[in-house]
């Protein structure tokens, strides 16, 4: 039983109840057949997750869509998350969400204008080069190289994927960050740095997993003004974003779960700060936290630091434990939140009437330097 409060159940005013949504949904799903295939990330609520085809996390469903025969992919999630689908799927496939104004808040964190004038700055201040200046920037450089690696959470927009390909860069997902700022470090020689983006927290705590210290990173923020001399002696420039929903958990709330229920795990995302990282019995990706509570023993209390769909899913699912959101107030992730049942019912109709409607596309360029970067991560 969560401690978090049920999420209300979201109805659009004058409009059908949600089980008159779901019917729709269901009646639209069978018409289609497997023309359609409908992806569900973790965070969606319930309503949205019952119709889902896969369900997962953003990099995870953007592969199950490439490797679909599916003519239509629906992403129910994030803006950039469909983006990573139509990247990896191929020219038939087309990808919609039900509605394109479910952005991510972190992403937005980092726009391509910003990013590039923080990449020539550095460049040019602190005399770093550019790894596509070498022969081949995949083979590990010299311990007197000064390369400028950048590398992108793949929460980003497809711009900045392009960016870091087209530069020798990489791609991580939260699974995978320590591997891939490893692989970047020995790309960016005994001199070189990382640019790491768009999450300042999983940048500092995958360096700190790495044996690194806080002189070793420092935060570029591109609205105030830098300080070049601090950021030459640091390893890993890290940018200023973050995510609101994991920004959100405290370790008074960890304290105050363990006050509550001394032997309690903690578990969290490592989007969240570092202290709160610190302060809980292990850290990982949303699909590390799901078998974290999966293996758990039977009875166990689990405090969670993650969106409340999930944990509020765990806790049904798993009902021989007490899964526990940190948070106390409801914290879904607002943009996520966006996606309600009567968008996804009216999107597959308009797919049944051939319109075409909230599709996210591409360009060709775009995704072939994008690809570069995401195949460097599935090289790691
Ligand atoms: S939970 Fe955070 S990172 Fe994930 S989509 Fe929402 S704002 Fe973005």
């Amino acid at each position: 039983m969560s401690l978090g409060l049920p999420l209300a159940s979201c109805s659009i005013e004058g409009e059908d109840s949600d089980e008159a949504y779901a019917d729709r949904i269901r009646e639209a799903k069978e018409k289609l057949g497997n023309r359609v295939m409908i992806l569900g990330h973790h965070y969606q609520r319930d309503s949205i997750v019952e119709h889902a085809d896969a369900t997962g996390d953003s990099f995870r469903l953007s592969k199950m869509a490439a490797d679909s025969t599916a003519e239509h992919i629906v992403f129910c999630g994030v803006h950039f998350m469909a983006e990573s689908a139509d990247i990896l799927t191929n020219d038939q496939q087309i990808v919609s969400m039900p509605t394109t104004r479910a952005g991510c808040s972190m992403a937005d964190m980092a726009n391509l204008p910003d990013v590039e004038e923080c990449w020539h700055s550095l460049i040019e201040e602190l005399d770093l080069r550019d790894p596509i200046s070498r022969e081949n920037p995949d083979l590990p450089a010299s311990e007197d190289d000064n390369f400028l690696v950048p590398v992108t959470y793949m929460n980003s927009s497809a711009a900045l994927k392009a960016f870091v390909g087209r530069h020798g860069g990489i791609v991580c997902t939260s699974t995978n960050a320590k591997g891939v700022l490893e692989w970047a470090l020995t790309r960016a020689g005994g001199f070189g740095k990382v640019l790491f983006f768009p999450d300042q927290h999983l940048g500092r705590n995958t360096a700190f997993k790495m044996g690194f210290q806080s002189e070793d990173m420092v935060v570029w923020n591109p609205r105030e003004i830098q300080n070049f001399e601090q950021i030459n002696l640091a390893r890993f420039v890290l940018w200023h974003g973050f995510c609101s929903v994991h920004q959100r958990f405290t370790v008074d709330q960890i304290n105050r779960l363990r006050e509550s229920f001394p032997d309690a795990l903690v578990v969290v995302h490592p989007e969240c700060d570092r202290k709160v990282v610190q302060a809980a019995d292990a850290d990982g990706s949303t699909d590390f936290i799901r078998c974290y509570c999966a293996d758990a023993p039977s009875g166990s209390v689990i405090g969670v630091g993650t969106e409340i769909n999930l944990v509020q899913r765990l806790d049904s699912q798993y009902s021989d434990k007490e899964i526990h959101c940190l948070d106390d107030s409801v914290c879904p992730c607002s943009t996520m939140y966006m996606i309600h049942p009567k968008f996804l019912a009216e999107q597959l109709e308009s797919i049944i009437k051939g319109e075409k409607r909230n599709i996210i596309s591409i360009d060709e360029q775009t995704s072939t330097d994008a690809i570069k970067a995401l195949n460097r991560m599935l090289e790691v």
